[in-house]
């Protein structure tokens, strides 16, 4: 898939590479009371209720910022001041969803596995069972720090037959894998314009269960961040409340019949899987070694170790393989030496094979020999 401009490949999880349609979409100046712009409002709130099977039972609620305000709009609206969340975490983003829900004062409980173990649903049993306080349970779909990928239908169908409410996190998911509002019960799922739908960043969004939402009025403590504050002044005058994203907004419905035309999640995840294909086996050729598990990996964004090699830093890596325009990502461990490359965004296996062309040229330059990480002979 050949960009437009000179721009480089970007190999990270948002911002990401967009298509020219959506770049294109950003060349028109909106006003925020324009009936048109309204209509595009209205039109992706619908679109992004029929991607995970929610018309009915769900409505979308658009909101300012990057990925984290929405997040912190859901917990903050939808957990009452006395409620109990419990966070599942695997890595980073499950670590910062807690930090929000106890900034905000939220009784909140964390329940960590490493970050390359999955959270099961047996392990959710064992907490509700052991602990009848819990009102919410949080949870990060694709753990975005490392690409592991947690089972969000397992974990819903536990956590609803005990009658709990689920909050997910599937910023890194939605629109690539398949969610389904109806199998897999949430209060809220929370996603954002610049990941899988491959729009520019700017604006997040929640699918929120209409019942909880109804019943979340008074509940929020922030003015900006208050979700219901939001959705009813959407309701009432079917504009934003404060100032809209405009350029995003439109740039964003672009992405979306551009995701639509390619045929929406499923081909969206096909692609993606073989961006994730191409890549691992072309590192693995060169001697790389993927950190997580592939039966756990989903096909977003790839964690490799980094070389062994004494000669190896991430920022002489980096520079040089963006030099052949191809921007990586760096690793987000505490424990081990890492880097990310991500599979989204408006690319294909093209793409992929040649930033690891990139990436082998670069290693001969740095006069890297050893690829494989230290516990590798
Ligand atoms: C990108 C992302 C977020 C949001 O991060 P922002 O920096 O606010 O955009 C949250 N959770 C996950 C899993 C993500 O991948």
């Amino acid at each position: 898939m050949a960009n437009a401009s000179r721009d480089p490949i970007l190999l990270t999880p948002g911002p990401l590479t967009t298509a020219l349609s959506t770049k294109v979409a950003m060349l028109r100046d909106w006003g925020s009371w324009d009936s048109g712009f309204n209509a595009i409002t209205a039109t992706i709130r619908e679109r992004l209720l029929d991607i995970v099977s929610a018309q009915g039972s769900h409505v979308c609620v658009p909101m300012q910022g990057s990925g984290t305000f929405s997040v912190e709009a859901a917990v903050n609206t939808l957990v009452p001041r006395d409620g109990h969340l419990l966070v599942l975490i695997n890595g980073a983003y499950g670590k910062r969803l807690a930090k929000l829900a106890q900034m905000m004062g939220r009784r909140t409980s964390v329940f960590e596995t490493p970050e390359d173990v999955p959270t099961t649903a047996a392990d959710v049993e064992r907490l509700l069972a052991g602990d009848r306080s819990i009102t919410h349970v949080g949870l990060i779909h694709c753990e975005t720090s490392t690409g592991i990928l947690n089972p969000l239908v397992d974990i819903a169908s536990v956590i609803a037959r005990h009658g709990k409410r689920l909050i997910v996190d599937a910023m890194s998911s939605f629109g690539a894998l398949p969610i389904d509002a109806q199998a897999s019960p949430f209060d809220a799922l929370i996603a954002a314009s610049g990941k899988c739908i491959e729009g520019p960043p700017g604006m997040g969004f929640v699918i929120a269960k209409k019942s909880a939402l109804e019943t979340a009025a008074g509940n929020c403590t922030s003015l900006s961040l208050d979700l219901h504050d939001q959705w009813q002044y959407m309701e009432r005058t079917t504009q934003w409340r404060y100032t809209p994203p405009t350029h995003v907004v439109a740039a964003f419905a672009a992405a979306l019949d551009a995701h639509a035309a390619e045929g929406g999640q499923p081909a969206r995840l096909a692609r993606y899987e073989r961006n994730c294909d191409m890549l691992v086996s072309s590192m693995k050729s060169l001697g790389f070694r993927p950190f997580l598990d592939p039966a756990i990996q989903a096909p977003i964004i790839v964690t490799f170790h980094a070389p062994a090699d004494p000669r190896y830093t991430f920022r002489e890596f980096y520079d040089r393989v963006r030099e052949k325009g191809y921007i990586l990502y760096p690793g987000k461990l505490t424990q081990v030496e890492t880097f990310r490359v991500g599979c989204i965004g408006a690319i294909g296996p093209d793409e992929m094979r040649q930033a690891v062309n990139a990436v082998r040229d670069t290693l001969t330059e740095m006069g890297i020999e050893r690829v494989a990480p230290h516990d590798v002979k």
